[in-house]
């Protein structure tokens, strides 16, 4: 395993992490996703994410018990938790400093732990001024139930405006965002985000690197009944990818799959390690339902050497996605 620091922070996270978002208690019961938690931890795995939102809390308590069972030691490895969407009531939502101390301490009792290591704000909340949020955050870190905290999914200049507001307050800056970032979403994370990673020294924990299972190469002849889309709650995601543009993302990972046939690795390992060749990559988050796509997975780092500069520039003109780069002078 290799390990990166988190942003401009002191502290080591795992290139891949493992996060539970869906599988837990959708796929996986307590038994399948501890088996994946001792599989990954095993394997040097040091980051678990996880939200409020996922499966309403119970992917937070099956990660507390699993955690728990396999008696891993508390200063060995990091866990994270979202705050947004923790109920349907108006007080059990967004960003407010009531929900987000609410929220974190739910987690805290969920997750079965004392502090999190990582606490982010799931989305922005239009509705919250971000003064307030940073001072609920600032608040959680003063009283040790949060180490470090962030975003996902927020603008840079919503993130830009949380740091000025922490440094204006001598408060706690966000460390991290939570992009979705892969070869086929990379506009946030190489466009959007590129002023902000000396100004904010902002890491990246990043999402759904196989485009939720898409970069596995899967879907190539239609749905398999075991898999994400055809879950009948994610039916969103089946549409996205029975779009024309889902087609063309299933045809570039097609031909994603022969180029990692010549480097003898999967589809999934080289979309995974091509995340990390991005330096404020602190972490790519993986899913997975089965200990075979894990270990597949986690051999994305052996795959990281191979992706020199001519393979790159045969991904690039796979996928024809590459952001335009801001003009310098
Ligand atoms: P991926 O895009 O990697 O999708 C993972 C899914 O793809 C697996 O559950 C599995 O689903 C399938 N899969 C994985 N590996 C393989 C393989 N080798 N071969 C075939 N199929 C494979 O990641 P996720 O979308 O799960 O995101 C990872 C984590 O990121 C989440 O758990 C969560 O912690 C975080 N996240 C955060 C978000 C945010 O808003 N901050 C949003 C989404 C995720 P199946 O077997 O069912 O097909």
């Amino acid at each position: 395993m290799q390990y990166r620091r988190l942003g401009s922070s002191g502290l080591k996270v795992s290139a891949l992490s493992f996060g539970s978002w869906v599988t837990f208690k959708n796929q996986l019961d307590d038994a399948g996703a501890r088996a994946l938690l001792k599989q990954a931890y095993d394997a040097g795995v040091n980051f678990f994410d996880n939200a409020e939102a996922y499966a309403a809390g119970e992917s937070e308590r099956i990660m507390g018990r699993a955690l728990r069972q396999l008696g891993l030691a508390r200063d060995s490895f990091a866990v994270s938790s979202k705050v947004f969407w923790g109920g349907d009531k108006p007080t059990q939502k967004g960003l407010s400093r009531k929900h987000v101390r609410d929220a974190c301490d739910a987690a805290l009792a969920r997750l079965q732990v004392d502090y999190l290591d990582l606490y982010f704000c799931h989305r922005p909340d239009l509705d919250t001024p971000i003064e307030e949020t940073v001072r609920a955050m600032h608040e959680l870190v003063l009283q040790g139930k949060v180490l470090y905290w962030g975003t996902s999914e927020w603008s840079a200049d919503q993130i830009a405006e949380a740091h000025g507001v922490a440094r204006a307050l001598h408060a706690t800056p966000p460390t991290m965002e939570q992009p979705q970032y892969n070869l086929l979403v990379r506009e946030k994370v190489e466009r959007e985000f590129a002023r902000l990673y000396d100004s904010c020294g902002l890491g990246l924990t990043i999402w759904s690197p196989l485009a939720s299972g898409i970069l596995s190469g899967k879907y190539a002849h239609g749905v398999p009944a075991d898999s994400r889309m055809a879950l009948p709650e994610y039916h969103w995601l089946r549409e996205r990818l029975e779009s024309a543009q889902g087609r063309e993302n299933v045809r570039k990972t097609q031909a994603l799959a022969e180029l990692a046939r010549e480097l003898e690795a999967s589809v999934a390992q080289l979309a995974i390690a091509w995340c990390l060749l991005h330096s404020r990559v602190s972490t790519v988050i993986l899913g997975a339902t089965k200990p075979a796509q894990l270990a597949e997975n986690l051999g994305a780092l052996g795959v990281l050497p191979k992706l020199d500069a001519g393979v790159v520039a045969r991904i690039e003109a796979i996928v024809a996605n590459k952001p335009a780069q801001p003009e310098r002078y």
